[in-house]
């Protein structure tokens, strides 16, 4: 019997639409396995939280993230907050306090979705709570100043601790996946020779550990050209945070959109399902979301956390739930506008739960 606690925060915008189908879509997986059981516990987040409790991340939320194993977290729409300093973008609160260090983004294309690259099938890992992050990569203050009215200065933060810690998430899921069982370690130490340097010795020293696996270096520009020109080259990518950030972005446009892209943060002790995208204001309300990406983030959290406590019953729901998914993106009349269908956020939740019960 394997028992998990997993948070529910549903974010903003299309995150109050998208998050109630991902859950539904994982607890139908799970319900085909009586031995694994997971406590789903729903929490305040974002704006919501702020007009109904007056604060858009309460500390008790903060208290209650540590007693679980990790969370589903929707798209936060911080930059139409109001300007209080109880209305606060929870993101870097929340990727440093947890230390999720590695942020997976996985890229990959589907049978029925239109792309640029049909064989895409790449994870980019990128380092989620320092580089140029101005709001997380300093103890107090921020990293992103101006001396003068005339002059802005960025900090560019690098540690041999947390590039250890990404690049060993890279190892691992390459060793998992089976695939080329190749790790590239993407960086620019032509410039950085310092910054580029340390993570590069860092992604080093953790490559010994896994004789199996094959690292190879890219400079980051070129990295960007090659994975246009051909992303079948690539398995798994770990890089610095800011070129994780515009890397998975170009890789996501290599798949179908950003509706396609989803993420899992992972650090020593939790993990939170985040999807790439932003939380679609645009489009909110409508009922026309892609909820893909936020369900496969969940998935992936499920994977994940069953490979952590070896519940081979959880591996196997996250599985079969990836199997269901990947059938409904033939379906046009169940897939979302985005994918060129005519579907619903809700109904093509619903097709994937029909699917899972087919199988
Ligand atoms: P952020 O900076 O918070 O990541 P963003 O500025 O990148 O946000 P998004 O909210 O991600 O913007 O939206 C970018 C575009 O992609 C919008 O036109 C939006 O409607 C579309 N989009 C984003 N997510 C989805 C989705 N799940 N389904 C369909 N369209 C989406």
């Amino acid at each position: 019997m394997a028992e998990y606690r997993i948070g529910v925060l549903d974010g903003d915008d299309i995150g109050l639409e998208i998050v109630p189908v991902a859950v539904e879509a994982v607890k139908a997986a799970v319900a085909r396995h009586p031995e694994v059981r997971i406590e789903w516990v729903p929490l305040p987040i974002g704006y919501r939280s702020f007009v109904e409790h007056g604060n858009s991340l309460l500390p008790q939320v903060l208290e209650t993230l540590y007693t679980l194993d990790g969370w589903i977290l929707g798209p936060i729409g911080h930059m139409a907050y109001p300007k209080d300093p109880n209305c606060v973008n929870p993101h870097p609160i929340l990727r440093r306090n947890y230390d999720l260090v590695s942020n997976i983004r996985p890229a990959k294309a589907y049978p029925g979705v239109s792309c640029i690259n049909p064989k895409t099938d790449l994870i980019i890992v990128r380092e989620n709570n320092e580089g140029f992050q101005p709001d997380r990569n300093m103890y107090k203050g921020t990293s992103d100043c101006m001396p003068t009215p005339d002059m802005a200065l960025s900090l560019r933060v690098i540690t041999r601790r947390n590039s250890s810690m990404a690049a060993r998430t890279a190892f691992e899921l390459a060793r998992q996946r089976g695939g080329m069982k190749k790790v590239t370690a993407v960086h620019k130490n032509t410039v950085f020779k310092l910054g580029c340097g340390l993570f590069l010795d860092a992604c080093r020293e953790v490559a010994t550990e896994y004789p199996d696996i094959t690292l190879e270096t890219v400079v980051v520009d070129t990295f960007a050209m090659k994975m246009l020109m051909d992303p079948t080259r690539f398995d798994v990518v770990v890089t610095t945070n800011m070129f994780g950030d515009i890397l998975s972005d170009e890789a996501a446009g290599l798949v179908g959109g950003l509706g396609m892209a989803p993420g899992l943060c992972v650090g020593p002790d939790y993990c939170m399902a985040q999807a790439t995208h932003g939380s679609a204001p645009d489009i909110a309300g409508r009922n026309i979301a892609n909820p893909f990406a936020m369900i496969e983030s969940a998935r992936m959290m499920l994977s994940w956390l069953a490979n952590k406590k070896g519940d081979a019953a959880g591996v196997r729901a996250a599985d079969e739930l990836a199997q269901a998914m990947t059938a409904v993106l033939t379906d046009k009349e169940a897939v979302t506008p985005d994918l060129g269908g005519s579907g619903t956020t809700t109904g093509m939740g619903q097709a994937i739960c029909r699917k899972l019960a087919q199988l």
